[in-house]
């Protein structure tokens, strides 16, 4: 789920892998560790908790392998510990493994294992990687085999990197629904989970597909899930450093937020154009097709899920096509009425999102045609889907999204007017839309200035247990995500609500003071949600009101009027600075909360 980073080179690998470790610590992790292969034998320090309390444990001068792999862990079999730290090894220290994913069926093979003498020291799951590979190892003393043998017995998902004393330059990849990225430095070849771990090094990177192999030392030779060599091209990614430096920033999360305008202006570029019908690179759906869905669903987890309903709300309103948005969690368990005339979007920051790659590929079982967005190129979800949109937010660090959420909001409202400028042309309302999205970046910038007061009506919420958004139609949905965040990174309970709904149950939990945050964006609407604060004002709640219509009300946040379709890019900004400072007023960690993992890779 978290983090892997392997270095085999010139240089010593125990600063590549800590650095490494450290620009991967905003996937959330519980504990650390390394192997380092040192003159034949290989040396494993590992640790519970922070990166910082495996550095103090490190003995760099003992540590100058060129040779090593690295892992944080976000425990899914067995408590965060020591013993349950990765790196694993097997008892005659043949085989030292560190592993994103679950191995599901684990206890099979582990039990199967001790029937055969081995012994075992933690709970994980990841522990029956060395020491099948011993097992297999002891029948034929052939380590690759043995690699083969072991991969064909797993069940699950997995990254997995294995160094071993019998070949001591070499690391031994292997990737089954699970990230992992190969890169070729000038003084070395790097591997990792995700790109920003060794985005430093090298720009040109390798993708491995599901089943791929890899076995590196000076030079990397790939082979296919039948363990036939092949050959596979590098992909150059053009991230800049500057995009996973903090630049002066006291968090990645503020950081991010500012540069909201900027990522959605690169999320637009080329795709949005004054008067000119959108387009996107790479592919295009025709009118017949167009013409012949009945449904669309957009499928995604959390935030991305939240930008998927603004996406309904578009298409819904533009294309009087219905739009049904679901958790990919819910839509791949349900046996969801899915056909030919279903397109299915599926909305993932990462592209490694567990459960949006098992709905996806669900879709295309169905025979639907399949559309990802997603942040990250080649990741896992674009290789699956039919088409592929990217945002291009530049890469998210902090573990709630800010940026990749706007670019998401932004591209799906882009691809609803596409959907609608190809079945009936383009036409007045659209070149608006279009012209507004345009203008967008300088709105936000325009909200963003007003910080100092998100930050003063913040201090005031710091002690609350619990709070309400509320807001109808698109509003709803930005209260959704509002309310998430505030969730994510400050740990207060808050519920979002319909505004209409409340006095349907929730009402009952409003007392002196409870804090309700409302949002109006649409006029139509505003009298409706303005009557429902005003029911929660006189029962004593505590109301702070976002909107950018010409309402009185004793705590506002005035935004800049838009096309209520848009009007989500603005009014999520004073609600992510809410949460931001609300988190930071407790003294929280913004960028890395308890208990969530950036990249959710597993179910
Ligand atoms: N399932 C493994 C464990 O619990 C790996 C978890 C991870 O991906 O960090 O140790």
């Amino acid at each position: 789920m978290c983090g892997i980073v392997g270095y085999v080179g010139k240089k010593r690998a125990i600063d590549k892998l800590v650095l490494g470790l450290k620009t991967l610590e905003y996937r959330g992790y519980d504990s650390a560790g390394v192997a380092v292969m040192q003159d034949n034998h290989v040396i494993v320090v590992k640790d519970k908790g922070r990166i910082n309390n495996l550095e103090a444990i490190l003995d760099y001068d003992a540590l100058n392998g060129n040779v090593g792999i690295a892992h944080t862990r976000w425990a899914t079999h067995g408590i965060p510990s020591l013993k349950n730290a990765h790196p694993h090894e097997d008892q005659n220290k043949h085989f030292t493994v560190v592993h994103n994913g679950i191995i599901e069926n684990y206890m099979e093979l582990k039990d199967f294992l001790i029937k055969e003498g081995f012994k075992f020291e933690s709970q994980t799951d990841t522990e029956v990687i060395p020491v099948l590979m011993e097992y297999y190892y002891q029948k034929d003393k052939d380590v690759v085999k043995a690699f083969k043998h072991t991969l064909d017995d797993l069940k699950g998902s997995y990254a997995i990197l294995v160094i071993t004393p019998l070949i001591s330059n070499t690391i031994l990849v292997a990737k089954k629904n699970s990230p992992l990225v190969i890169g070729e430095g000038s003084d070395g070849i790097y591997i990792a989970s995700d790109i920003p771990a060794i985005i430093k090094y090298t720009k040109d990177f390798y993708f491995l597909s599901d089943g791929e192999k890899a076995i590196i030392d000076d030079k990397i030779r790939f082979y296919d899930e039948h363990f036939e060599e092949i050959k596979k091209q590098s992909k150059t990614i053009n991230w800049e450093m500057d995009a996973i430096d903090k630049n002066g920033f006291k968090d990645y999360m503020l950081k991010e937020i500012y540069e909201q305008p900027a990522s959605l202006k690169n999320t637009l570029n080329g795709i949005i154009v004054n008067n000119k019908p959108v387009q996107f690179v790479g592919f295009s759906l025709n009118k017949k097709y167009l013409e012949s869905l009945k449904q669309i669903y957009i499928v995604a987890c959390g935030t991305a899920m939240h930008a998927g309903l603004v996406g309904k709300y578009a298409m819904e309103k533009m294309l009087r096509i219905p739009v049904n948005v679901e958790v990919a969690s819910e839509f791949r368990y349900r046996d969801p009425i899915v056909d030919k005339n279903t397109l299915c979007i599926f909305i993932s920051q990462s592209g490694e999102t567990a459960d949006t790659i098992a709905a996806l590929k669900l879709a295309k079982e169905k025979g639907a045609k399949t559309i990802a967005i997603s942040n990250v190129f080649e990741s896992s979800i674009t290789r699956e889907a039919d088409h592929t949109i990217y945002t291009h937010a530049g890469p998210e660090i902090a573990v709630a999204s800010t940026k990749a959420y706007i670019s998401q909001v932004g591209i799906i409202v882009a691809f609803a007017i596409y959907l609608c400028d190809t079945l009936f042309g383009s036409n007045k309302d659209t070149n608006y839309l279009k012209e507004e999205l345009l203008h967008l970046p300088d709105l936000m910038e325009e909200v963003i200035k007003n910080e100092d007061n998100y930050h003063e009506l913040a201090k005031k919420m710091i002690n609350v247990h619990d709070l309400f958004y509320i807001g109808r139609g698109c509003d709803y949905y930005i209260a959704m995500e509002g309310s998430l965040k505030l969730k994510e990174i400050s740990y207060i309970h808050s519920e979002a609500y319909p505004a209409g709904e409340l006095k349907h149950g929730p009402i009952a939990l409003i007392d002196k003071g409870t804090f309700v945050l409302g949002i109006i964006t649409d006029s139509k609407i505003a009298d409706k949600t303005l009557s429902n604060l005003e029911e929660v004002k006189s029962r004593g709640a505590n109301i702070v009101l976002i909107t950018n219509q010409n309402i009185r009300e004793e705590q506002v946040i005035s935004i800049p009027d838009i096309n209520p379709i848009l009007s989500p890019i603005l009014a999520i900004i004073p609600l992510q600075f809410i949460a931001y400072y609300v988190a930071k007023e407790k003294d929280l960690d913004v960028d890395k909360p308890r208990n969530l993992a950036k990249s959710v890779t597993v179910e």
